[in-house]
């Protein structure tokens, strides 16, 4: 199969309300095209030097999201261009993010990630992390960011139950939240969970963003 013919039968698969974003990290900038080519316009990196590098090189009208785990010294290097950020796991990252964007008089959204696998290896914030962290007084003042949803990873595992349980706890943490009223800073729409094994399952379990690689581009 190739690389139009797996985005194309992907997308024929997902139901509308579902958003691809194609993960295209280690992968040359010739199958980046292949897939834009395709009518395939968001693409998904978890590295900030090799998206910038991509970024220079290939159409503006692409939407690049950085889905891997970001160093504060990195994030003014993808401001100018980065369109959502997933792996959003403290407020000093976040703080960061909001003092380059300001630089730039923009508003950049962002994921939340919330650790819901049971491996440790896994960024991100649990459920009395998360509350501190949209409690506080200095998030309250960010102004140049905005939370738009939450993200997750299940363990990587065979068994689906363990992965269904995973992802309904974090469409449960995200329905809480939607209760919230909207503010500035924080209008949740994004649940960003499902990857090339899981993502029929995310989707089950209320997912509306699904991060694939492997399914499109082939094993890295
Ligand atoms: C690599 C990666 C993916 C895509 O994984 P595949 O199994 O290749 O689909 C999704 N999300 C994150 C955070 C990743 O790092």
């Amino acid at each position: 199969m190739s690389i139009a013919n797996n985005i194309l039968s992907i997308k024929a698969s997902l139901p509308p309300h579902v958003t691809l974003v194609a993960v295209s990290k280690t992968k040359p900038v010739a199958d980046l095209t292949e897939a834009y080519n395709a009518g395939q316009r968001i693409f998904g990196e978890n590295k900030v030097q090799e998206m910038v590098e991509k970024w220079e090189q290939l159409p503006k009208d692409i939407q690049w999201h950085m889905i891997g785990h970001v160093q504060t010294n990195k994030v003014k290097y993808m401001v100018p261009f980065v369109s959502l950020i997933h792996g959003v796991d403290s407020l000093k990252l976040l703080v960061e993010i909001n003092r380059q964007a300001k630089r730039y008089r923009k508003v950049i959204n962002c994921l939340l990630q919330i650790h819901i696998a049971e491996e440790d290896t896994k960024f991100g914030l649990n459920e009395l992390e998360l509350k501190a962290l949209l409690e506080s007084d200095e998030f309250k003042q960010l102004e140049n960011i905005c939370i738009t949803g939450l993200m997750g990873m299940a363990t990587f595992t065979d068994d689906e139950a363990q992965i269904r349980k995973e992802f309904s706890y974090l469409k449960s943490i995200f329905d809480q939240l939607s209760k919230q009223p909207s503010t500035v800073n924080f209008q949740l729409s994004t649940l960003s969970m499902g990857m090339s094994g899981d993502y029929r399952i995310a989707i089950d379990c209320g997912g509306n963003m699904v991060r694939i690689g492997s399914s499109i581009f082939g094993n890295r």
